[in-house]
This record gives C-alpha cells, structure tokens and sequence, in this order.
C-alpha cells in the first residue's frame, strides 16, 4: 500500500523523523497520517495491498481521498472499504481519482455540477489550466472550489484554477 507515511508509522502509534519532517513542512497533513493509519486497520479485513493513496483534502461537508491508483481498490466491494473509512472518520467520504481522464475526475469530485471545458492559459509564461464552470452551478456546488485549487493544481502539474462564467 502507498501512504503518505510509511508503513511502521502507519502500523505504530510514532512516526519516525523522515514522516515527522513531512508533516512539520507541511508536505502532508495530520489527516493525510489519521487516514494512512486508518488503511492500513482496514488493510488487516479487506486486502487493500495495491491501494495508494496521496493526500485528502477536508472539503468541510466531507473528506476527499486522493488516489493516484485505481479508485474501486478504495471503494471496495459494494463500497465496503470507502464505508468502513467513513465510520472510522465519522464523515462523509469521497475517493477522488488522480489518474486517466482529468475532466471526468473534476466532474466526480464537483458532482452534480458539470465542467464546461478546460482551457490552458498562458500567465508570464506559466501554464494555467482554467477550468470552466457555468455561472448558475455556483451555488450548487458542495464545497469550496477556492480551497481545492491547491491540490487540483499539484495534481494536474501546473497551476489550476476555476472560472465561473
Ligand atoms: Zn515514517
């Protein structure tokens, strides 16, 4: 399984100076370790070996998990595996591909709400990746579009951020 942190200090309740130092630069956050740990329980019931998982992102109304594999390993059977990271969370949770179709994961993580297209704009010689949403889906959309601008971007490689029109 692929974590954040490695896997003693998945397993233990420590972690050692190499995650310490991830987590103090804020490369991960203390819920990218709570959800490391909480895998690698349900690892011990459900075989979640090939499972990765990079970073999660409180999107206030419920958890995003970001996986750079293949997503059904974290859905599970029936939802199985994505249920029993609910309950251990106590939270809405929601497995957010990085890989394969980059409009097609936008639209899963801002469901219902459609993207109109993706245009890549050029800013001081910076790659944008703009990307449109309709006017009218603002106040549709369950989280803060704003606050994933980050993570969009460090997933799509180059600086993302949404436009309304
Ligand atoms: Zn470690």
């Amino acid at each position: 399984m692929q974590t954040p942190i490695c896997r003693p200090c998945a397993i233990g309740d420590k972690l050692c100076p190499a995650c310490q130092s991830k987590l103090g630069s804020g490369a991960m956050s203390k819920l990218d370790v709570d959800i490391s740990r909480i895998l690698y329980k349900i690892n011990e019931q459900h075989n979640l070996s090939i499972a990765s998982f990079s970073h999660a992102l409180d999107a206030g109304g419920q958890v995003l998990i970001f996986t750079p594999g293949e997503p059904g390993v974290l859905i599970g059977r029936g939802g199985k595996v994505v249920s029993a990271l609910a309950a251990a969370l106590g939270r809405r949770v929601r497995i957010v591909s990085e890989s394969g179709d980059q409009r097609r994961s936008l639209e899963d993580l801002l469901s219902p709400v459609k993207v109109i297209g993706i245009n890549e704009a050029f800013h001081a010689g910076t790659a944008i990746a703009r990307i449109r949403l309709a006017k009218e889906d603002e106040s549709r959309l369950k989280l803060d579009v704003r606050s994933l601008e980050p993570l969009v971007s460090k997933w799509m490689g180059k600086k993302a951020e949404f436009v309304f029109e």
